[in-house]
């Protein structure tokens, strides 16, 4: 006899990684839509009339996003106007592959699209800079230009707030990595849901900071949306698969697991002895930055004198006064979505 819906007298047709409950898939709308609502009520605490960008990438997690912000604000009558913003890094055979499907949801929600390239920013597309600096640090010079890329376009754009794609098994990964690497003062503040937003940054907040990301992966599949869903060709980033290898693991063995991390970072309260780097802004660029000279600055002057290599690392701090007198520490992830590997909970 087929298995009935925990909520109603549907078939179930598949069952809630997060929860193990067996529902029909109305009831998981029902229940991923409005469970996103919660958060975003109680704790992203949008005014009326903000202009909001959703950082889109084409992957599954930016597409259900700005999906669920589009139903939500309707639903809901947030009253923001939301627009999509994409990174273009310069990855061929990757990145202009998921940008044509961000132009396809442009169409498909009604969206308005800035696309903001690390070309025009930088004069340096990835492709270009991996021919410089191979394979190793690529994703170091991705991720800190895209951070910066991002506010950026969101100043060109004039908007009040980012909203990202990440999820919950991103947060609790994150968690894990900075405990591993004994960051202090990025384990202090990765479980916020908003960040920024003091000495001129623009405030980003994360509405999927409680879903996870296999139900992030039912939702775009039972509701047929349209995202790509392709690795990045220069994706190494052994560490931190490692850590999302590790979380797998852990949730294969209890759903509860990821949801247990992100509440124990949240829990977590700091020596008022520990330092925390002071923001400031660089003097090159204008850019929030610990240091006198923002990660990006850096990097990009290490590529444009043909040094790329000096600029990156920890260890390499005295080499790199060859080039400034200041130094940079910020370290940052790829954002870049994985591609879901998830088909086996549509299967119960
Ligand atoms: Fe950039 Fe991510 Fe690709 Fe690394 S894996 S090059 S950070 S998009
Ligand atoms: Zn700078």
């Amino acid at each position: 006899m087929p298995l009935k819906c925990a909520l109603c007298e549907r078939n179930a047709t598949l069952k809630r990684p997060k929860t193990g409950e067996a529902l029909c898939k109305e009831c998981f709308f029902v229940a991923f839509e409005s469970e996103v609502h919660d958060t975003i009520r109680k704790e992203i605490n949008f005014r009326r009339g903000e202009s909001v960008a959703v950082a889109a990438s084409g992957g599954k997690d930016s597409t259900v996003l700005a999906y669920i912000m589009k139903l939500l604000n309707e639903r809901h009558d947030y009253g923001l106007n939301l627009m999509l913003l994409s990174i273009d890094e310069g990855i061929t055979g990757y990145r202009d592959d998921s940008l044509e499907t961000v132009k396809r949801n442009e169409v498909q929600y009604g969206l308005p699209l800035r696309v903001v390239s690390y070309k025009e920013l930088y004069g340096w597309t990835m492709d270009e800079i991996v021919q410089q600096i191979g394979l190793k640090n690529n994703c170091t010079f991705c991720g800190v230009f895209r951070r910066q890329a991002l506010d950026r376009g969101a100043a060109m754009e004039k908007v009040d707030r980012i909203v990202t794609g990440h999820n919950a098994d991103d947060i609790a990964e994150t968690v894990l990595m900075n405990i591993l690497r004994g960051d202090i003062a990025r384990l202090q503040r990765c479980t916020a849901i908003t960040t920024s937003g003091g000495d001129g940054g623009i405030p980003r907040s994360k509405p999927f900071k409680y879903t996870y990301e296999k139900e992030i992966v039912m939702y775009a599949y039972f509701k047929k949306l349209d995202y790509f869903s392709t690795e990045c060709i220069y994706s190494p980033n052994a560490y931190r698969g490692h850590a999302r290898t590790f979380l797998k693991d852990l949730e294969s063995i209890r759903s509860t697991a990821i949801i247990d991390i992100i509440h124990s970072g949240e829990r977590l309260s700091f020596r008022e002895t520990v330092k925390f780097p002071k923001l400031g802004t660089c003097s090159q660029c204008g850019y929030i930055s610990s240091q006198p000279l923002c990660k990006a600055c850096i990097l990009l002057e290490g590529l444009n004198k043909g040094l790329p290599r000096l600029a990156v690392g920890k260890t390499h701090t005295a080499k790199r006064s060859q080039l400034f007198d200041g130094k940079g520490k910020e370290k940052d992830k790829c954002d870049a979505e994985k591609p879901d590997k998830v088909k086996s909970s549509l299967d119960f």
